[in-house]
């Protein structure tokens, strides 16, 4: 995946981010320089998805203060898919205790692709890593109360993270409910380890409407923000999650967040971040903003080309690299950029 972050130079170094026409002006460029670019593949393994406009592009950057930008098909309504396995993480982290969590998921990337059924059997059933699908099942399992308040859950926390009242996509959730048999046959693995506690059809379930809830790139971006600002909302200004909860969940996206390509995205990125199959992406600056992108075409495990890309422009355009000193940022020039790879050791 080429991410195009050569040719981008620094133009913007600073503790917080620079004012709103600059950090616009930057949004619309990343918008610009890319809205062209056509690698990548809709998904259609989920036969709704395939229908996506190949074409559609947003980029919205939310600041922790509420400040906005929305370019593009910010307003587009698509399904959250595995990025809802980041705030549902935070939301169960919230419920039920760190230690918890941390004992039946674990943190760790399995360098496996996210519907792997391999994921479960790598540690005896132990899923490892909850951004794919093994951990967020069993993540999902975690949620107190029957099938029903277990959506109700889901709901009501990802619409505070939104800052608006989500819906279900009823066609996305019925396409993906009649061809989820992966997911099926990852659950009865997870319950044959003890994994998962309950009925693991009824987890399926539960995650299959999960993954089909409306969002908006706009919406993403608050999303994002609010895990940004230790789990304050930018927009209602509610807590949604505790900081503490928000910096484990950040902990666990830079680790894993973009399946087996998150080591590369980290490496030229450098921010927390999380995509889904209908071609939705998130990144999150902490203590500054929230960035929510969506276009469909996807690369080969299943991350939007050109949000990643979006993405890549913005934090080595506005210096967002996290483990990058002013040093390291002065000395950023299109000359010294890092090269890139393409494949991925499965
Ligand atoms: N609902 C999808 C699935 O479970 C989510 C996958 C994704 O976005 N990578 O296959």
């Amino acid at each position: 995946m080429e991410l195009g972050v050569g040719d981008v130079s620094q133009r913007a170094a600073t503790g917080s981010l620079p004012g709103w026409d600059d950090v616009e002006s930057l949004v619309v460029e990343a918008w610009q320089r890319n809205r062209g670019v056509d690698d990548g593949t809709v998904a259609d393994y989920i036969p709704i998805l395939a229908e996506a406009d190949p074409t559609a592009f947003g980029i919205a950057v939310v600041e922790v203060d509420g400040d906005t930008h929305d370019v593009g098909d910010v307003d587009v309504a698509f399904s959250i898919q595995s990025i809802s396995k980041a705030f549902v993480y935070a939301l169960v982290c919230a419920e039920i205790g760190h230690e918890a969590v941390l004992e039946r998921v674990g943190v760790d990337n399995t360098g496996l692709p996210f519907n792997s059924v391999m994921a479960v059997e790598l540690a005896a059933g132990h899923p490892r890593n909850p951004m794919v699908n093994a951990g967020a099942l069993a993540t999902t399992a975690l949620i107190p109360g029957d099938p029903a308040d277990q959506w109700r859950f889901i709901v009501d926390g990802l619409s505070r993270f939104a800052g608006r009242a989500l819906e279900l996509d009823d066609v996305v959730y019925g396409s993906e409910a009649a061809t989820n048999q992966r997911n099926r046959a990852i659950a009865r693995l997870l319950e044959s380890y003890g994994r998962i506690d309950r009925d693991p059809l009824e987890v399926v379930d539960v995650y299959t409407r999960q993954c089909a809830l409306r969002v908006t790139a706009h919406d993403l971006a608050v999303m994002a923000a609010t895990l940004a600002d230790g789990g304050v909302n930018p927009i209602t200004r509610e807590q949604v999650v505790p900081a503490t909860v928000c910096r484990d969940t950040l902990a666990v996206l830079a680790a894993s967040g973009l399946y087996e390509h998150s080591g590369e995205w980290l490496f030229e990125i450098g921010l927390p971040g999380k995509s889904g199959v209908a071609g939705g992406v998130i990144a999150v600056v902490p203590g500054k903003a929230g960035i929510g992108t969506y276009s469909p075409p996807l690369d080969r495990a299943g991350n939007s080309v050109r949000g990643q890309r979006a993405v890549a422009f913005l934090s080595r355009a506005l210096g967002l690299n996290l483990f990058a000193s002013d040093a390291a940022r002065a000395a950023d020039t299109p000359h010294t950029s890092p090269g890139h790879t393409e494949g991925t050791p499965a």
